[in-house]
């Protein structure tokens, strides 16, 4: 059974207990640039996620939004002087090809915002009409003092909540806490609405998809940063509620903060933040390794240490996984294997315990160790090679993408030839094959 710690109950609870699909639900990004590894997390840990219950045989129903209607870009479009549309489409097909180099799973749908207009606006209608919702001179407002438990998700009193919103008071809400679901404009990009020209808040976008693409269900496990969690999840929680009565996730999951502000870290990536720049200077699976050695409620800080680590642990996994490829290779044997039970309960057991991955990586520690020692061993037994499946299972299951063992057929003869030349001792000879072996990528 896989548990999933939530932020609202503050407790360790089962993500499904049911026998429907599963319904998952993640705030995606707002296309106005390209995103910087901290804004890979997310998406990093619930492909984690995604993995476990695809590996499980679960139905999922998994969404994850692009917000492409906001006033960043916007202000972008004017900045470099283009359209909204312009901005918009480019950072969407930006982000999309991040998600590729992350290797992340599909997620099942990624709906846009300026797609669902129409159910947007019906849905803020429906709220006004049950008097949750008011209109007011400048936007249309939520009203906030309907929700007797406004703020328990985020756990603020609101009380507390209320010094820190006085400044932003608008000149037309009733509380201050209350926050538009219709920005009435006619600036930039905007639409017909029966509240006149505008676009929507950003909470209303969201929350909308959850009412449309799942049925107004509560979904079973709705995700996003520890950032989000105030007030925007908050402020969707309080619409779904005031719509359906009843609350719109099981489970509300929030991974931690990555801090990137570490000056000898910017130094070392050479100000390489964004997640296109990082994966053309390292391997993708050096980023995806950074954020899965850490609890995903847990901030990182990353520094040098931890990105050397990084990619010296990538580059052991890497090679370890070759070598143990050649070694069947040339012992003309071949890799086939079942599972060994031990280390796969291990891994579904960490991985069903609200996603421990640093534990799953402590086990495939474990094996690399075992089939190190068998390659030194030259112990090519059903046994280890049960255990090498499993290793590469545990691999696939954290979503890490390794090359190796793609032997075409002059590769083959190319490894033949250098293991001969290795044994007639004719050194300069094997040298020169080892360097194309190298390049590649084999040895
Ligand atoms: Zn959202």
């Amino acid at each position: 059974m896989i548990k999933i710690y939530d932020s609202f109950s503050q407790t360790l609870k089962p993500l499904i207990n049911h026998e429907k699909t599963v319904q998952l639900y993640l705030c995606g990004p707002t296309v106005y640039h390209y995103i910087h590894i901290g804004n890979a997390r997310p998406v990093l840990v619930m492909d984690v996620l995604h993995r476990l219950l695809i590996h499980q045989k679960y139905q999922i129903n998994y969404v994850h939004n692009i917000t492409d209607i906001d006033d960043k870009i916007i202000n972008q479009a004017i900045a470099q002087k283009t359209s909204p549309n312009v901005i918009s489409e480019k950072y969407t097909l930006a982000y999309l090809a991040d998600l590729k180099t992350l290797n992340i799973i599909s997620p099942t749908m990624m709906p846009k915002v300026s797609d669902y207009l129409p159910p947007i606006i019906n849905f803020i209608n429906s709220l006004i009409n049950a008097s949750y919702a008011y209109i007011s001179d400048d936007d249309v407002y939520f009203n906030v003092s309907k929700i007797p438990d406004y703020g328990s998700l985020s756990h603020k009193k609101i009380t507390d909540l209320i010094p820190n919103l006085e400044l932003q008071k608008g000149a037309f809400k009733n509380n201050p806490l209350d926050f538009a679901l219709w920005k009435k404009t006619k600036i930039g990009i905007n639409w017909n609405s029966p509240w006149g020209q505008g676009r929507p808040g950003w909470h209303t976008e969201c929350v909308t998809f959850v009412h449309e693409l799942f049925n107004g269900q509560t979904i079973d496990l709705h995700g996003g940063g520890i950032d989000l969690k105030f007030p925007h999840h908050e402020n969707e929680r309080a619409q779904f509620y005031a719509h359906h009565q009843t609350e719109l996730a099981h489970i509300w999951w929030h991974n931690g903060h990555v801090n990137l502000a570490n000056e000898k870290m910017s130094k070392s990536l050479n100000n390489t933040v964004l997640v296109k720049d990082f994966c053309q200077k390292f391997h993708p699976n050096v980023l995806r390794f950074l954020m899965l050695n850490r609890n995903h409620q847990q901030p990182i800080t990353f520094n040098s240490l931890t990105l050397d680590y990084a990619i010296i642990t990538i580059k052991r996994y890497e090679n370890i996984l070759k070598q143990w490829t050649y070694q069947l290779f040339i012992n003309n044997s071949q890799q086939v294997g079942n599972y060994d039970q031990l280390y796969y309960q291990a891994i579904i057991n960490h991985l069903s315990n609200n996603l421990d991955t640093t534990n799953t990586i402590t086990v495939i520690e474990t094996m690399i160790k075992q089939i190190k020692t068998a390659i030194v061993k030259q112990d090519f037994s059903q046994n280890q090679k049960d255990v090498f499946a499993t290793l590469v299972f545990g691999f696939e299951i954290l979503g890490f993408n390794f090359q190796f063992g793609n032997y075409t057929s002059n590769i083959k003869l190319k490894i033949k030839k250098w293991e001969q030349l290795k044994n007639q001792k004719n050194y300069q000879a094997a040298d020169q094959i080892r360097a194309e072996l190298q390049d590649l990528n084999i040895i």
